[in-house]
């Protein structure tokens, strides 16, 4: 007779390798199925890790896990077509443990993550795609994958922004374009020398660039450089619905960016060694689906449970989070031995109490304010006109800065525009 497991988890990215480990190291009977050759050979991100999660169930994780540096700087930068406009924020406390980012790459990542997992007792089933769910009336019970019926207690469904089992359960349709953002990233090798010179690093340390500006032609998104041990993360992030809408490449736009000339020289001999593409989650708490029925429960980016509020996206975090709140869940299911959904029912009491829900929740309208156009094109190019202003010396008598906005603004944007945009921002984030 075929074992019928506790729990299966489906997928093996930081939201199901978290939940994995954390019911194998409870004693569940827990099979998590990855349909990439190994875990992490299919996935892609951006790049910084946010740790606080990870750290709750690997205390020091970053001696072990295969971290690339460690984020001490955050840089944000405003791009007009041929200027730009850049602000910096550094710590040294961001440079000590337990630290408050890393850039990794997830090939390994989720191999390392996966692994832990497989030491605690889960079996790791990677090459196998889930395609179906197998019901008993309105309950699942165990997943349909390679031709074979695997049963289970629960299904933990953490198959990640396209969840074809959250669909298959009716607790979610396919996301709407409007709530996607469709982001390109290339790999791109340098010499760890040229990298810490070019970013100004020394040792372990890195740096997390952000960019919005007049490269994504209005599209609500922008781009990122963040720098590992010998490779740098280059690539854009834009607003699904809108290139679909202008007919606009996202690759496109990722060359303008990086032809830029605030872009090009720090790239420049850099050999291009990867390229992916992903879709993510943006729409924040509005568009979270149902998150659990009998016998079935969604964590990660397949229930959308990811941060973006423009000038941070979590999602890693969110995920280990979710996928440790869906697996404290089903032990307590177990011990009751009732996984129907009104046992299940306190999964989402459980998000409400850590920073999940709480977050999503604060930064709810924030999805709304970065679909305003003026973000990613106007406000750009005033900081940068203005700024020019500012810098020139024309051998003319100066003029007061008040005067120089008024020129800058000119044309562009009144001051009541600029003040019902700055209200919507303090509502928003
Ligand atoms: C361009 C980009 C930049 C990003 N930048 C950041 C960042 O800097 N920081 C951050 O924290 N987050 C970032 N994110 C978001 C982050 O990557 C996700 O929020 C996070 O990976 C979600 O984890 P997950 O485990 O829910 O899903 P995923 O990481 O997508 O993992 C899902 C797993 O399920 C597997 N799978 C899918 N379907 C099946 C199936 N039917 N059967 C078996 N296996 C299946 C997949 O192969 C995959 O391994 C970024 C995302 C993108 C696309």
């Amino acid at each position: 007779m075929k074992q019928k497991f506790d729990a299966i988890v489906v997928g093996a990215g930081p939201a199901g390798s978290a939940c994995g480990y954390s019911l194998a190291k409870s004693g569940l009977a827990t099979l998590v199925v990855e349909r990439g050759k190994f875990p992490g050979a299919k996935n892609m991100w951006g790049g910084v890790f946010y740790g606080p999660s990870l750290n709750q169930l690997f205390p020091g994780f970053w001696e072990e896990a295969p971290v690339e540096r460690y984020i001490l700087r955050h840089k944000f930068s405003l791009l007009a077509p041929e200027s730009s406009f850049s602000t910096e924020f550094t710590t040294k406390k961001f440079g000590e443990p337990p630290y408050n980012g890393f850039s990794l790459l997830r090939s390994k990542f989720d191999r390392w993550f996966a692994s832990k997992a497989e030491q605690a007792g889960a079996i790791i089933a990677s090459g196998l795609q889930a395609d179906d769910l197998l019901w008993d009336g309105k309950r699942v019970v165990g997943i349909k994958a390679g031709g074979d019926e695997l049963p289970a207690s629960v299904v933990i469904a953490c198959d990640g922004v396209n969840s074809v089992l959250a669909e298959k359960a009716g607790l979610r349709g396919k996301f709407s374009p409007g709530d996607m953002k469709q982001g390109i990233k290339e790999i791109i090798q340098l010499p760890r020398d040229l990298i810490e010179q070019r970013f100004n690093l020394a040792g372990e340390e890195g740096v997390a660039w952000e960019f919005i500006g007049t490269f994504t032609r209005g599209i609500p998104g922008g781009a990122f450089i963040y720098t590992n041990k010998e490779t740098l993360s280059v690539g854009i992030v834009v607003q699904l619905s809108e290139l679909a809408e202008k007919k606009i490449s996202a690759n496109d736009l990722l060359e303008e960016f990086k032809q830029h000339p605030a872009v090009a020289n720090l790239l420049a001999d850099g050999k291009l060694a990867e390229y992916s593409a992903h879709l993510i989650p943006v729409g924040g708490k509005a568009m979270m689906p149902g998150l659990y029925k009998d016998g079935f429960l969604v964590a990660g980016d397949a229930a959308a449970l990811i941060l973006a509020t423009g000038l941070a996206m979590e999602g890693a975090n969110f995920a280990i989070a979710s996928g440790l709140a869906a697996a404290r869940t089903v032990i307590k299911a177990k011990k009751s031995g009732d996984f129907s959904e009104k046992s299940l029912s306190c999964y989402p009491e459980l998000l409400g109490q850590s920073f999940v829900l709480k977050d999503l929740e604060a930064f709810k309208k924030a999805p709304h304010f970065l679909e305003n156009p003026r973000v990613y094109s106007l406000y750009p190019q005033l900081a940068c006109d203005l700024a020019e202003r500012i810098f020139t010396n024309d051998g003319k008598a100066r003029k007061k800065t008040w005067e120089l906005l008024k020129q800058s603004m000119k044309d562009r944007v009144s001051f009541l525009q600029m003040i019902r945009d700055l209200i919507q921002i303090k509502r928003s984030i």
